[in-house]
């Protein structure tokens, strides 16, 4: 069967639809699987996106950003082909890309998970012919615990250390994961948390899209001199080591990310702690995802794209291979 896509100096195209995916430089039409930064650039003449990850690309790229919302399950025709969103599961408003042409139908994944998570609709099975997966975390050590293992750790570090009187610093990516957080910890407590500006702002915008979070305040708004040590404090992992940090002296520290299942990382973080938390696919995830689809080809990107192709073919006897050309412009999320 055809492949509808090519990798451009701009990014993913689709042939048959005459449009880009997630495209890195300026298009005229670029379909955004979702809001973080790796996947929504700059300069597209118009985007094309479920809701939520339309409110978030306003957010963060101005709201005079020319955009068209499309509901997941919507059709629409484009060039030579039907375009669909559907749930991913990865963060608030993130979307598969399904394209239909008289060849059949492709699925681009975008980032993914198949776990749990109440900020966000839950990742959606579409059988398709050709399957593009992400593949961040394609290795079998990769196995994420269960949310109420995580959400109990993060609880009990926070309540440990506000005994002792330290301020818990947790550091988190801002889109995502520390809204994720935050609701995990909203079956726990209901205490105000502390957020870093660049946390808060994406948190009111889940607030403003319907999300539940745990009772929240900007940690520009305390008095001087507050102590915060019976506090916890979310921000984001580009805040460790600046000076925004003295103003919590003595505070203990913590990354949640899948990273931390490999031993090594959280020490060369020097953090206290780390709490194994991902908006990806594990591996077992991504196998039983992949057979889910009945895809015949399988394209992998991102991350750890050769191994998974490579037991997909050896193990699963599927025509996989890598989508290259994609990873040069893969920044490392969690
Ligand atoms: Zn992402
Ligand atoms: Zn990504």
């Amino acid at each position: 069967m055809d492949i509808p896509l090519k990798v451009k100096a701009q990014g993913l195209y689709c042939t048959s639809g005459h449009f880009y995916i997630d495209a890195w430089k300026p298009t005229p039409i670029c379909v955004v699987t979702h809001g973080h930064g790796d996947h929504a650039y700059w300069g597209h003449d118009l985007y094309i996106g479920s809701p939520e990850t339309i409110k978030i690309i306003q957010h963060r790229l101005g709201k005079d950003t020319p955009c068209q919302s499309l509901e997941y399950h919507k059709k629409i025709k484009l060039g030579n082909c039907w375009l669909s969103l559907h749930p991913a599961g990865h963060i608030l408003g993130a979307s598969q890309i399904r394209i239909e042409d008289s060849k059949g139908v492709t699925v681009i994944s975008g980032d993914y998970k198949r776990a749990d998570d109440a900020t966000c609709k839950p990742f959606e099975v579409i059988e398709c012919d050709i399957f593009v997966t992400e593949s961040t975390f394609a290795l079998p050590i990769y196995h994420w615990p269960k949310n109420e293992i995580i959400e109990k750790q993060i609880f009990d570090w926070w309540q440990e250390n506000a005994n002792n009187g330290h301020p818990s610093i947790l550091f988190c990516y801002s889109l995502g994961k520390a809204q994720r957080v935050m609701s995990l910890l909203s079956n726990h407590s209901d205490k105000t948390v502390h957020l870093h500006g660049a946390v808060y702002s994406l948190s009111q915008l889940y607030n403003e899209m319907g999300v539940k979070l745990i009772p929240y305040t900007p940690v520009s708004e305390s008095a001087k001199g507050s102590l915060f040590n019976q506090d916890l404090i979310i921000a984001p992992p580009s805040a460790i080591g600046t000076p925004w940090m003295k103003r919590f002296p003595s505070s203990r520290t913590a990354l949640a990310s899948g990273w931390m299942e490999v031993r090594g990382t959280r020490r060369r973080r020097a953090l206290d702690r780390g709490f194994v938390l991902s908006d990806h696919a594990d591996w077992s995830s991504l196998i039983r995802t992949i057979e889910q689809t009945k895809a015949k080809i399988v394209l992998t990107t991102h991350g750890n794209s050769g191994t998974l192709a490579k037991y997909l073919r050896e193990e699963k006897g599927l025509d996989a291979q890598e989508l290259k050309g994609l990873e040069a412009n893969f920044e490392e999320e969690d």
